[in-house]
């Protein structure tokens, strides 16, 4: 079954057999009723996790982060966000499709910040011709800026800038408790500038599904409302909250491996002829090759040829860049036969 070295995502983790276990065993009820135990436990657990007063389990990532835009905006609203912000790039542009808000982009530094005075720059004057200018969102850690941890001062600094004007602050926390790993401090403290925010369990933390939204009681509640009208009131969930539970409970500290084995792979492939790496010294879980001119490949082909010949499977992010990213599933062993795999691919 474990075939190929599947580098391509920590997306791509199976269920650890401890939440297989948890997960047979789970105490139900209807949750859109607030009646299932498991989900109500895993929503107070992830509340306490980001700081926040109540949470909420959510499909997804995309889902959290559309749900938590769709309850601080209303139609024809703006929210500022980075260019190569996922909620920008990969989410369906539902935020406009689904809720007419205006996404008003800004450039992303190589950091994964925006510009604070980018931002002021953004803001709306209120004059009839300009949309309202609602809410920021920031990523952390984040994804097309390489897995780079944003501080809770940086933060902390764009949710009093975004208070100045009476704007909210969104954090996309997909892997909040990866930034939490990498700068060493708690994935609260990380939140704690931001009105809302949405973390996934089904990355690096392993659980099959399921993303939270947190944040203050009566923002959560209006949430809810949407969360049903989007289709995402899940009934018997907490089958899949409790693999959310072990998350919390197991997984999040090892996210340090996850740090070390990117680091180790990154050293092993700048070493390479030919390729050359965005962070030598990746921050978090995530390693970004780029293909020098010389190599007579596209990131493609190599992908291809990585994953006929050598079984290891990455990502494809551009003509000549590709995306590894380290997760339980991957040891010493597959970061190892993955470096062996590029030297003779290359
Ligand atoms: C993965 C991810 C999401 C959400 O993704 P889903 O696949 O919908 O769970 C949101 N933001 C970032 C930065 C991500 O990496």
């Amino acid at each position: 079954m474990k075939k190929y070295i599947d580098l391509r995502s920590d997306t791509v983790t199976l269920p650890t057999p401890a939440m297989r276990a948890a997960m047979a065993q789970a105490e139900l009820g209807d949750d859109v009723y607030g009646e299932d135990p498991t989900v109500n436990r895993l929503e107070q657990m992830a509340a306490e996790r980001m700081g926040k007063e109540a949470g909420l389990f959510v499909a997804s990532g995309t889902m959290g982060n559309l749900v938590a835009v769709l309850t601080h905006c209303g139609r024809g609203d703006e929210v500022i966000m980075g260019k190569l912000g996922h909620t920008f790039l990969f989410e369906a542009g539902g935020v406009a499709a689904l809720g007419g808000v205006h996404p008003h982009t800004l450039p992303n530094q190589p950091d994964g910040s925006i510009l604070l005075e980018d931002i002021r720059a953004a803001v709306r004057a209120d004059n009839p011709h300009f949309p309202v200018s609602r809410l920021v969102i920031l990523e952390n850690t984040h994804n097309r800026c390489g897995g780079a941890p944003l501080t809770a001062e940086y933060t902390r600094q764009v949710a009093s800038l975004a208070g100045e004007y009476g704007m909210k602050l969104h954090l996309d926390g997909a892997r909040i408790f990866n930034a939490a790993v990498a700068l060493g401090v708690s994935a609260a403290d990380l939140a704690a500038p931001a009105d809302s925010v949405t973390f996934c369990l089904s990355k690096g933390l392993c659980a099959p599904v399921g993303s939270v939204l947190c944040g203050e009681g009566g923002f959560i509640a209006k949430a809810r409302r949407l969360r049903k009208m989007l289709g995402g009131g899940m009934r018997q969930a907490g089958v899949l909250a409790a693999a959310g539970v072990v998350a919390l409970e197991e997984m999040v500290d090892r996210l340090a491996e996850d740090h070390r084995r990117a680091r180790q792979l990154a050293s092993k492939l700048a070493q390479i002829p030919g390729v050359s790496l965005k962070h030598v010294m990746p921050p978090s879980n995530m390693v970004f090759v780029n293909l020098d001119e010389q190599i007579p490949m596209t990131a493609d082909q190599l992908a291809n040829r990585l994953k006929n010949d050598f079984q290891v499977l990455v990502g494809v992010v551009s003509q000549k860049q590709l995306r590894l990213v380290t997760h339980y599933w991957i040891d010493d062993e597959a970061v190892e036969r993955a470096v062996l795999a590029f030297e003779r691919a290359l």
